[in-house]
């Protein structure tokens, strides 16, 4: 059975994701202090003390470079976007990893797509986070295809990232997007979280429909026209007549 879960409400966990920050940071910071002490201490010399030190502080930047795309105070900078060669330029991104890892991508872009209005940095965000996790999803290889089309008689541009790897537990589709929520050795369990917070900022969905062993799709909707900022001055109608 496919799995689909809508994850456009999903996002007022401010308070659960200040705990987790403060404890994924805290214990590569503990294990840091530590380590200095052991230097400080031994006079012997403990070069692999550097490396998990370092590998510790790059952990704590690949943490706080996810939070910085959440906590940016500038507004987004929406704009109308040719969405093809912001997708291009990802999968070139991704390419030399999904080479590696013996993966194709496939790109089937419909002929007429309207341009879309968005924050074009934050929306390459996002498809680097999805594009990352399927093609960690197939380490053994596979087909990573990326379909955009437009739909709702062109007023809304969907976009489904394709892979064949893994997959998702059903009982495990609500964890995704949750701060931390990861199952790798190495994950931060944040793309998916600034993925889906970016998307909500769009007025957009993101949908993921998945199969263990058979393959992930993830649907992201977005509206071609960006909504308009609410002007803080409303006018009161209808107009009072004060004497
Ligand atoms: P990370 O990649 O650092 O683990 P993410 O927030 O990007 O964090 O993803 C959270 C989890 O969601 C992953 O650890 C993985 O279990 C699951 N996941 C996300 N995308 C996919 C996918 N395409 N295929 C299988 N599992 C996925
Ligand atoms: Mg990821």
């Amino acid at each position: 059975a496919r799995e689909l879960l809508e994850h456009s409400e999903k996002l007022s966990l401010v308070g659960q994701l200040a705990a987790g920050i403060a404890h994924e940071i805290r214990n590569p910071l503990t294990a840091i202090k530590g380590f200095i002490q052991l230097l400080k201490s031994n006079v012997s010399d403990k070069p692999y003390y550097y490396d998990i030190i370092s590998s510790e502080i790059n952990r704590i930047e690949q943490i706080i470079g996810e939070m910085l795309v959440l906590s940016k105070p500038k507004e987004a900078q929406i704009r109308p976007q040719d969405i093809r060669p912001l997708i291009g330029h990802v999968a070139t991104l991704i390419d030399a990893q999904a080479i590696m890892n013996n993966i194709q991508i496939v790109t089937e872009f419909e002929e007429e797509l309207p341009l879309l209005e968005c924050d074009e940095n934050q929306l390459k965000q996002v498809f680097i986070n999805l594009l990352k996790n399927a093609v960690e999803a197939m380490p053994n290889g596979g087909k990573l295809t990326l379909q955009v089309a437009a739909e709702a008689e062109g007023r809304q541009i969907a976009v489904r990232v394709i892979d064949q790897g893994c997959g998702i537990p059903a009982e495990k589709l609500a964890s995704i997007g949750q701060p931390f929520y990861t199952t790798k050795e190495q994950g931060t369990g944040l793309g998916m979280m600034v993925s889906m917070k970016i998307i909500e900022n769009h007025d957009g969905t993101l949908s993921i429909a998945s199969e263990e062993g058979q393959g992930t799709t993830i649907e992201i909707r977005l509206p071609v026209k960006a909504r308009p900022k609410e002007s803080p001055e409303v006018e009161e109608y209808p107009p009072r007549t004060g004497h």
